[in-house]
């Protein structure tokens, strides 16, 4: 099941909160700001000892904490890509960030997700095309793995709520 939300993606109820972190994964402005806000101590400091472990976490590629004090039992801290134009790659990348956070949310068996507008901020992904990918990701993913989970994507702005609203009408969902 795949639906769209409005809202702030630290009060949505799910097993897996997704973040749009950045590569030093020491937390930042927007989505990474409200998730560390809400969440508190307990992700930042597990956050710290997968930079001691990994140095970071690069572009597309994802890892998994504790969610603190959120409601959600996991937040799945995710890089996308900043926009540069389109010819480095964005939105391979971009794919590749949803699709590492769908392997750790099978892996991890949750059965519910809430994915925020990665790239779509600070990063200056275009917001149809980011959501263009996120949906086609998730549905070519759910559908590969022919597996089961709740799928929220939370929009913060009204532009992005449309976008994915429309997106998602016209493939069925
Ligand atoms: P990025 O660096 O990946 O662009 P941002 O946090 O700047 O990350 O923005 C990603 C998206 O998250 C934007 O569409 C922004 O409006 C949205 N956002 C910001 N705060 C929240 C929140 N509390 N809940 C859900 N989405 C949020």
């Amino acid at each position: 099941m795949i639906q769209v939300l409005y809202g702030d993606i630290t009060k949505v109820a799910v097993d897996a909160v997704v973040n749009a972190a950045n590569n030093s994964l020491l937390g930042g402005g927007g989505v990474d700001g409200a998730i560390h806000r809400a969440g508190g101590q307990a992700i930042i400091d597990e956050c710290i000892l997968i930079r001691q472990k990994q140095g970071g976490c690069e572009t597309g590629h994802a890892v998994v904490t504790t969610a603190g004090n959120l409601s959600a039992r996991y937040v799945i801290h995710t890089v996308g890509p900043v926009w540069r134009g389109g010819w480095e790659d964005e939105a391979q990348l971009l794919k590749n960030a949803y699709t590492s956070c769908l392997d750790i949310a099978l892996e991890k068996g949750v059965r519910s997700i809430a994915f925020p507008n990665i790239s779509t901020g600070v990063y200056h992904f275009p917001k149809d095309e980011a959501a263009h990918i996120a949906i086609h990701t998730v549905i070519d993913y759910l559908n590969a793995k022919n597996v089961s989970l709740d799928v929220w994507f939370v929009c913060f702005d009204n532009e992005n709520y449309s976008i994915y609203k429309r997106l998602l009408t016209e493939v069925g969902q």
